[in-house]
C-alpha cells in the first residue's frame, strides 16, 4: 500500500457510495412528501458536511494545498482503512436498502410514511449514519494528512449531531408512542452503547 494508492482507494469509495445511492435518489424524486422540517437549516448542516466528507479531501488528493498537514503514511493504517471503507458501504447498502421509501435527504415525513424497525433498523435507530460515521472514521485512517483526514469527521460530526436530536422529535411527533417504543429497545449509531 502506497499513498497514492489509499488516495485511489478514497476515490473508489466516493464513487461506491455515490451508485449505492443513486437509485434512492430517483426514487426518492418521486415519492410524495407529507411534512418537511426547516430545510434551510438542514441545508446548510449538508453543505458543512459534504465539505468535510468530499470536498476538502478532494482537493488533497487532486492538489497540494494541504502538503503542509501531511505527516507520515503507515501502510497498516490504510489497510484498516480499507476495512473500515468497506464495512461502511456495506452497511449504507443495507441502510438503504431496508429504510426504502422512508428514505430522504433532508427531514422529512412521506405521505405514506411508516415506522423502519426490522434490519439494521431492529438494533439502532440510525444505522445510515452510523456508515457515514464509519465512511468518515476510513477517510481519517486513509489519507495522512491532519485536515484532508479529519475533515470528514468534523463535517459529518457537525450534521450529525446538529440534526440527530430533530430528527428524533419530528419522527416523536408524528409516530408518538410507536417511536418512542422504539427508541426504548434501540440506541442511535453504536450497539448497546450510544
Ligand atoms: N437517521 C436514519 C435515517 C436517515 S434518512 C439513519 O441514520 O438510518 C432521514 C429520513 O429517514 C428522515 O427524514 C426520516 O423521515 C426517516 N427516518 C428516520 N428513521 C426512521 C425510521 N426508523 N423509520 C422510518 N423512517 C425513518
Amino acid at each position: 500500500m502506497t499513498p497514492a494508492a489509499a488516495k485511489v482507494i478514497w476515490v473508489l469509495g466516493c464513487i461506491g457510495w455515490y451508485v449505492i445511492r443513486y437509485p434512492h435518489q430517483r426514487r426518492s424524486r418521486r415519492t410524495p412528501v407529507a411534512w418537511r422540517r426547516d430545510r434551510r437549516r438542514d441545508m446548510v448542516l449538508m453543505v458543512i458536511s459534504a465539505s468535510g466528507l468530499g470536498v476538502v479531501p478532494a482537493l488533497y488528493v487532486a492538489t497540494r494545498w494541504f502538503a503542509f498537514a501531511d505527516y507520515p503514511f503507515h501502510p497498516p493504517q490504510a489497510w484498516l482503512g480499507v476495512a473500515v471503507l468497506v464495512a461502511a458501504l456495506a452497511l449504507f447498502y443495507r441502510t438503504h436498502r431496508d429504510l426504502g421509501r422512508a428514505w430522504s435527504v433532508t427531514l422529512e415525513i412521506r405521505a405514506q410514511h411508516r415506522v423502519v424497525t426490522h434490519g439494521v433498523y431492529a438494533r439502532l435507530r440510525h444505522p445510515m449514519y452510523a456508515a457515514f460515521w464509519l465512511w468518515a472514521a476510513s477517510q481519517a485512517l486513509l489519507l495522512p494528512n491532519w485536515i484532508a483526514g479529519f475533515s470528514g469527521l468534523v463535517g459529518f460530526g457537525t450534521l450529525f449531531f446538529g440534526r440527530v436530536g430533530h430528527e428524533e422529535r419530528m419522527m416523536l411527533e408524528t409516530f408518538g408512542a410507536e417511536y418512542r417504543d422504539y427508541m426504548a429497545r434501540t440506541k442511535r449509531v453504536v450497539p448497546g452503547i450510544y
